[in-house]
């Protein structure tokens, strides 16, 4: 184990809810873990493979493989899992090592729970264990693999 909490996941020395998205030399998608606790399905993670902390960090080539990573896996989100908005943010405030939260908000949210972080509030959000987060994440990277760049 090191110190860095996506680094390890990366390695493969913890596991983590659900399974691999995509993964290539740049970057890592999953879905989030929240520790056991039921999981908002649809709130996917862009890792970087490398440990900078911002993407002011980013090179040329990572920025490119970061970004088609962030638009195909939206895209998936929305024709796979028909979301209607994707919210991104990176915070880093936990743990720095770049890593972008993408969180889809699904048709009839009402409008008081738009938001990143306000959509876990909606009594009708759509929550899942980790089997379901497993089936969400194959269910991505089946799309992502159909539909390549
Ligand atoms: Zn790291």
């Amino acid at each position: 184990m090191g110190e860095c909490f996506i680094c390890d996941k990366h390695a493969g020395n913890i596991e983590t809810s659900g399974a691999v998205i995509y993964e290539d030399e740049h970057v890592y998608i999953g879905h989030i873990d929240r520790g056991g606790q039921p999981n908002y399905l649809g709130h996917i993670m862009v890792d970087l493979k490398r440990h900078v902390p911002t993407l002011a960090d980013l090179t040329l080539d990572e920025a490119k493989a970061f970004g088609i990573a962030m638009a195909r896996v939206s895209k998936a989100l929305k024709e796979s899992e028909n979301a209607e908005h994707i919210y991104s943010f990176v915070s880093g405030n936990a743990v720095p090592h770049l890593h972008m939260h993408l969180v889809a908000r699904y048709p009839g949210t009402p409008r008081e729970y738009w938001g990143p972080s306000e959509v876990y509030d909606w009594e009708g959000a759509p929550m899942g264990d980790n089997e379901e987060v497993v089936r969400l994440c194959v269910r991505l990277k089946d799309y992502m693999e159909k539909n390549p760049v």
